[in-house]
């Protein structure tokens, strides 16, 4: 084939837009199709009223050296515009608040002082998680998909893994267990953590991934300037800068596979495009809607048999900059420690920088509070009971605003502004089907899902493959699946040229 191969990539959201990038960088011609009118998708920022919310995503990890966005950033010539933030958190339990300190010297203090239960923790979760991020920093093909994805994970194996490789085996809560935590407290400020980093709370919960999912603090934070899209809308400029498209207002309708295996990409615009390489950045539900009946049956098996994941429900306030606390701009309430998290009981309130004057009106500040919910009896309701509905968004309301007291006293009165997010609202602006968010809970490492779609030249990416959730986890994906494309194109020689630039991303 003379021409050089097409890429389409459905949706700019943080994993898409940074596949799409690495990809230009390799020298395919690029083209990602957005629905929304900016870049994103759960990790996006909205405009209203004067202010930048934060639609979901407000923390943002891996720029440390050898964490994904710092590879990607360097590989694509970003200088990333962020800010760290120190303390990462403080997470208010009923009768504790534990601030989470990057700074060395303070987290041992503070967890001495306020945790002394997880005391024998504490020395392994961060011998695992640094051998950890090593090995993830040599970008391994995991989970391997064929033979060759074996032998070039074998080769990234050092012997730091094997102390650390009976956490692969085992749940957090199985090696909180061996340590003997058992105290309340501590259980539940380490299930506050899981539950937003892996999707599950600590009795199901891989050790492993876990070790890491705590870490991040200790790793480091950061807020971006003018909000959490700006990651999208920088990689969006490099992904032009190295000759790549991204076309916003499109959303695709449907994907047909032709008979000589390329594709044809149909946009509710009427417009249709064509590729040899599609990289979707959705769920495998939303995948196997724009396949229809093209959908292979591995993949059609999948969205029947998986259940649904979580949803999301959010405020979005305006609140003046002198309402608002001094000692840290993240937190993480819980508010009773005999119940499950989620639904109102575990809510991360977050507020934009105070040196970040773009994100609120003079004066103000932008604060984006939010909780998991369980998606189906929002949208029982929805369909069934209109003004129940509006009952349930008025209740989730209420629980957001009560946990977000303990940070910000008469938050009520303060707030100029309130504006609900449903799970709706997440499906609406993110087209995640039912607005299930956060990808899939990280329980078991030998059960997670890799890019194939049981299509050749067909690739997921995003949160739904490994390592899953989060910005710095979805541009870890990017990472593996741009590294994959071009691995496979380079193997079908006589199907596609040669990109016009042939350096290796991995
Ligand atoms: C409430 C909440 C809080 C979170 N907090 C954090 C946090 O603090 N830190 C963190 O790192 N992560 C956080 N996350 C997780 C993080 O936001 C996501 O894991 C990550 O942003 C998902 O990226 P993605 O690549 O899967 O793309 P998505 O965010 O799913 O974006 C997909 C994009 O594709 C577009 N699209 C969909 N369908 C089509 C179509 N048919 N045609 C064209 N375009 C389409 C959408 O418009 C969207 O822009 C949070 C998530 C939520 C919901």
């Amino acid at each position: 084939m003379a021409k050089q191969a097409r890429v389409v990539v459905i949706g700019a959201g943080v994993g898409g837009v940074t596949a799409a990038a690495l990809l230009a960088r390799e020298g395919f011609a690029v083209t990602v199709l957005e629905a929304h009118v900016y870049p994103g998708g759960c990790a996006g920022t909205f405009y209203h009223k004067g202010y930048r919310f934060d639609a979901g995503a407000t923390l943002a990890g891996g720029f440390q050296q050898g964490g994904p966005h710092q590879i990607a950033g360097d590989l694509l010539g970003i200088q990333w515009q962020i800010e760290r933030v120190e303390p990462a958190w403080v997470i208010h339990l009923p009768e504790r608040s534990i601030t989470r300190w990057g700074e060395e010297a303070q987290w041992r203090d503070e967890r001495a002082a306020k945790l002394p239960e997880l005391r024998h923790f504490w020395g392994v979760q961060e011998r695992a998680a640094e051998s950890a991020w090593q090995f993830a920093a040599r970008l391994p093909e995991f989970p391997p998909a064929s033979l060759g994805d074996v032998a070039r994970l074998a080769t990234k194996i050092r012997p730091n893994l094997l102390p650390i490789s009976p956490l692969a085996l085992m749940s957090m809560g199985q090696l909180l267990n061996v340590l003997g935590v058992r105290e309340p407290n501590a259980r539940t400020f380490i299930d506050a953590q899981l539950l937003i980093s892996a999707q599950t709370t600590s009795q199901h919960a891989n050790a492993l991934y876990g070790a890491i999912a705590v870490d991040l603090p200790r790793v480091g934070v950061y807020h971006p300037r003018g909000g959490i899209g700006n990651l999208a809308r920088q990689v969006g400029e490099a992904l032009t800068a190295h000759g790549g498209r991204l076309i916003y207002r499109h959303a695709v309708t449907k994907i047909v596979r032709r008979a000589d295996k390329t594709f044809l990409l149909h946009t509710n615009k009427g417009n249709t495009f064509e590729a040899e390489i599609v990289l979707a950045n959705l769920t495998p539900w939303a995948l196997a809607d724009l396949l229809g009946e093209g959908a292979p049956p591995a993949l059609q098996r999948e969205v029947q048999a998986r259940p649904s994941t979580w949803g999301a429900f959010t405020l979005y306030l305006g609140v003046p900059n002198e309402a608002l606390p001094t000692q840290a701009e993240h937190f993480q309430v819980v508010q009773a420690l005999e119940q499950p998290l989620g639904e109102g009981n575990s809510v991360f309130v977050s507020m934009s920088s105070p040196h970040d004057t773009e994100r609120a009106p003079q004066g103000m500040r932008a604060v984006t509070l939010s909780t998991h919910t369980a998606i189906a009896p929002w949208w029982a309701l929805r369909e069934s009971d209109p003004e129940g509905y509006q009952r349930r968004v008025e209740q989730y309301r209420d629980k957001l605003l009560d946990a977000a007291e303990r940070v910000i006293p008469n938050v009520r009165q303060a707030a100029k502004l309130i504006l609900p997010g449903t799970p709706s609202a997440f499906y609406r602006f993110t087209r995640r089907p039912g607005g299930m968010v956060g990808g899939f809970p990280l329980t078991s490492l030998f059960k997670v899902r890799g890019p194939q779609t049981g299509i050749e030249n067909l690739w997921l990416v995003g949160d739904s493959i490994f390592p899953g959730q989060s910005t710095a986890g979805v541009t870890a994906g990017a990472l593996r699946v741009a590294a994959e494309v071009a691995r496979s194109v380079a193997y079908q020689r006589r199907a596609f040229p040669t990109p016009r630039r042939a350096e290796s991303i991995g």
